[in-house]
């Protein structure tokens, strides 16, 4: 590639993307390298966004089914997975459009590929083209954490990224590690009434403080009080609870 540029950044989730955004609008000549179809990274593509545009859909349908008719609303919701999910696919596809926009309006040179930092001033993408560059900034972000002996098959075990694409409603489902993402499938296949088992397991003891306040603010509605006092008292070791 003929240009030098004064920074490639890799990755273009929330990191790159922004960072990409605020370097060209203080006059720099900016390149982005990812290796996705679109912009936008786990958040806009198999996170964020996703996530809450179904849970958005499937909390409304909960509240048509079990909230309306107190309130002297008679309808009998049905579920059409097939239109929620094009739903979802819309809210995707307008934020990593926008996402085209914004590179574009500030100038910014994407190219598509995955990236290798060969040596300063150096990235390779997909093993062939050298983008030469003055600084390089690694926004590469993260990637879905397994379970050992567990094998991820994006059909009967799935990660948070095959979750937002099941084909039905499981009618069991177990959450396994207890983060905002596994929160936000939990909260929607409840609203979708599968049989829910959330599953709490081994986290590290430094952990345990963020969780518990989120635990405690959703535990008013969703989870037995009693499961929220087993966890205040392991705070301080590892700990397996199970709740349903
Ligand atoms: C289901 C789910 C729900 C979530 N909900 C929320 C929420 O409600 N609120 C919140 O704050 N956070 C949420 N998150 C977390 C959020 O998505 C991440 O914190 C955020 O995306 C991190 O941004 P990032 O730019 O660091 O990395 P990423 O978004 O992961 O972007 C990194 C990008 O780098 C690219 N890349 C990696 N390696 C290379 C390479 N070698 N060459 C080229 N490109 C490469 C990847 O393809 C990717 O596009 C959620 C996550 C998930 C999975």
């Amino acid at each position: 590639m003929a240009d030098t540029f004064d920074v490639t950044i890799i990755g273009t989730g929330p990191a790159g993307y922004v960072c990409a955004i605020r370097a060209a609008q203080l006059g720099m000549k900016v390149a982005v390298v990812e290796k996705r179809a679109t912009h936008g990274g786990t958040c806009l593509n198999i996170g964020c966004i996703p996530s809450k545009a179904l849970l958005h859909a499937s909390e409304l349908f909960g509240e048509a089914k079990h909230s309306f008719a107190k309130m002297g609303i008679g309808v009998t919701p049905s579920l059409d997975l097939v239109q929620m999910m094009k739903f979802k696919q819309e809210a995707i596809d307008g934020n990593t459009k926008g996402i085209d926009f914004l590179f574009k309006k500030n100038k910014i040179t994407p190219i598509r590929g995955t990236a290798k930092i060969l040596g300063p001033g150096k990235v390779q993408v997909d093993g062939k083209d050298i983008v030469e560059t003055k600084a390089i900034i690694i926004a590469t972000g993260s990637d879905v954490a397994g379970l050992k002996g567990v094998e991820i098959d994006e059909k009967q075990i799935v990660s948070s990224t095959g979750a937002l694409t099941l084909e039905k409603v499981p009618e069991t489902l177990v959450v396994t590690r207890f983060d905002p993402s596994g929160l936000s499938i939990r909260r929607r296949r409840e609203q979708l009434r599968s049989t829910l088992r959330l599953q709490l397991a081994f986290f590290r003891p430094s952990t345990w403080g963020s969780y518990y306040g989120i635990l405690k603010t959703l535990g008013r509605f969703v989870i037995p009080y009693s499961v929220i006092v087993a966890i205040k008292g392991a705070l301080s070791r590892r700990a397996r609870v199970e709740a349903i």
